[in-house]
């Protein structure tokens, strides 16, 4: 059975890994501590940074396919990699569109896809000539590196963009301007194409952001109009084929007030907001990637209840003293339905550390109760007060 190497050894390759065991394949990590969330699971870890060739080489020895679970590998080393015969899914070709936020915008206009206004940053007068042309609602972003909305910054005046960019580009930092989006809400396109070209989508969800993150995920979304959603998959499709995108691919759009669709970014990999598919889908976003990667036929993807709801634990302000465990006892106690997965990581504030996904048929309910869980996951707190010795 093939052997697949992940790059980096987070939560994503944890749930990978899961899936792997499932297909009886072996997933090997390239991590770079003992305590990373995969390296906890996996008995094949190579221990060295994704910057590093030597250590990139060594974990691609022997694999049938080296795909990542983050976008930090320097193009460069993928190409060496590839050069030296090795199979890497998504190729570097495409996966710059993932890692390079402007090379993204400038491909997606290109093809002619709907993206918001933007304008390279490499001097303070570029980002207050944008801002002014935009009325000075604008988003700037480091081009790479950023996430969790890390790198992502909305001055609403000259003086604040001014000290920002120069304060970025004095630490060599890359940056792009775009025009801040008046959105309705956000959502996600997910896509997996394999290297023979079948590719399957999954309903398109709605991401609910708390802090520049993702907090909550309903799929499908709730009341998405039926040619937007179409729109949406196509989109994903079309954009999967053209860049030549092998795996699982994100598209994370914006749904503005007048009904129309642009496109935030890409990241070609499993991704926050597959993980409802986990529980909620025939075949999960970590089973799929596999599938893709080493171009097995695709699974199908359809849900398996009319809403499946996912919501992030995120590690609380200050830790709760109770222990996980007991907070998981009592989840299990009140709430038997509730599907939890949990990355191994410790408790800092806001740290993705878990998710829970609720199935059910009514999207408030389900919700709610997802929302309520995750709360108590990460707080001890019940928000409803409930109290289970009473
Ligand atoms: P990251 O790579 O850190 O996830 P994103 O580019 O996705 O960064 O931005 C993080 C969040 O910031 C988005 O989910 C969205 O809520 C908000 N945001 C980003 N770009 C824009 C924009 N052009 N207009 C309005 N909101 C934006």
């Amino acid at each position: 059975m093939p052997t697949v190497t992940m790059i980096g050894g987070g939560q994503l390759a944890r749930m990978t890994h899961q899936a792997a065991i499932a297909l009886g394949q072996r997933l090997r990590v390239l991590a770079e501590h003992p305590d990373d969330p995969a390296a906890q699971v996996s008995p094949e870890i190579v221990f060295g940074s994704h910057t590093d060739l030597a250590a990139l080489r060594k974990a691609a020895v022997g694999s049938h396919a080296l795909t990542f679970d983050h976008e930090g590998v320097p193009t460069e080393h993928l190409e060496a990699l590839v050069a030296e015969g090795v199979n890497v899914q998504p190729p570097p070709e495409a996966l710059v569109f993932a890692q390079d936020k402007l090379a993204m915008r400038v491909k997606l206009s290109e093809l002619g896809l709907p993206v918001p206004a933007f304008a390279p940053v490499t001097t303070v007068e570029e980002a207050v000539r944008f801002g002014d042309e935009q009325g000075w609602r604008i988003v700037l972003k480091a081009v790479r590196g950023g996430y969790d909305g890390r790198g992502v910054w909305m001055p609403e005046s000259a003086d604040a963009a001014a000290t920002i960019v120069a304060d970025q580009l004095a630490h060599g930092v890359q940056l792009l301007a775009e025009a801040k989006v008046d959105l309705k809400r956000e959502l996600s396109a997910m896509v997996a194409r394999s290297p023979f070209g079948q590719a399957a989508t999954w309903p398109v969800v709605q991401t609910v952001q708390r802090n520049g993150q993702c907090a909550v995920v309903i799929a499908p979304a709730p009341d998405l109009d039926d040619d937007l959603a179409a729109a949406a998959e196509t989109l994903a499709l079309n954009l999967a084929r053209e860049l030549g995108v092998v795996g699982a691919m994100a598209v994370e759009l914006f749904e503005t007030h007048d009904g129309k669709l642009l496109v935030n970014e890409l990241a070609m990999r499993p991704h926050n907001s597959g993980h409802w598919g986990m529980d909620g889908a025939r075949t999960g976003q970590f089973e799929q990637h596999l599938r893709a990667v080493l171009d097995y036929p695709l699974g199908d993807t359809s849900p398996l209840a009319p809403v499946t709801v996912m919501a992030n634990i995120l590690g609380a302000a200050e830790a709760p003293a109770m222990s996980m465990d007991e907070r998981l006892h009592h989840l299990f106690a009140r709430m038997p339905d509730a599907k939890v997965h949990m990355y191994g990581k410790g408790e800092r504030p806001d740290r993705k550390i878990g998710h829970i996904n609720i199935l059910g048929d009514d999207v408030a309910a389900v919700r709610e109760k997802a929302e309520r869980a995750a709360h108590w996951m990460s707080h001890a707190v019940w928000t409803d007060g409930w109290d289970p010795h009473q």
